[in-house]
């Protein structure tokens, strides 16, 4: 009988373990995990170059590839 006790203890913490968490991995659900995208590009407001976002410059009218870009367009 204790070990029955123990046993539906066991079950009833693993299922509040399973239902609790945010997202369980499931076959037929579409995760952002499935296609991760670690950068995000951004296009050159100069040239038009992609280039990923950290290493885009931030200028007044858009992003750019180079601080030499950056000059150019908004001199
Ligand atoms: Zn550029």
């Amino acid at each position: 009988m204790k070990f029955l006790l123990i046993l539906v203890v066991v079950l009833v913490g693993v299922w509040l373990w399973r239902t609790s968490r945010p997202s369980s991995p499931k076959p037929d659900r579409q995760q952002p995990q499935a296609a991760p995208q670690p950068l995000e590009m951004v296009s050159c407001a100069f040239c038009s170059v992609h280039i990923p976002s950290v290493d885009a410059i931030q200028g007044k009218q858009g992003v750019y590839c180079s601080a030499e870009h950056l000059h150019r367009a908004e001199r």
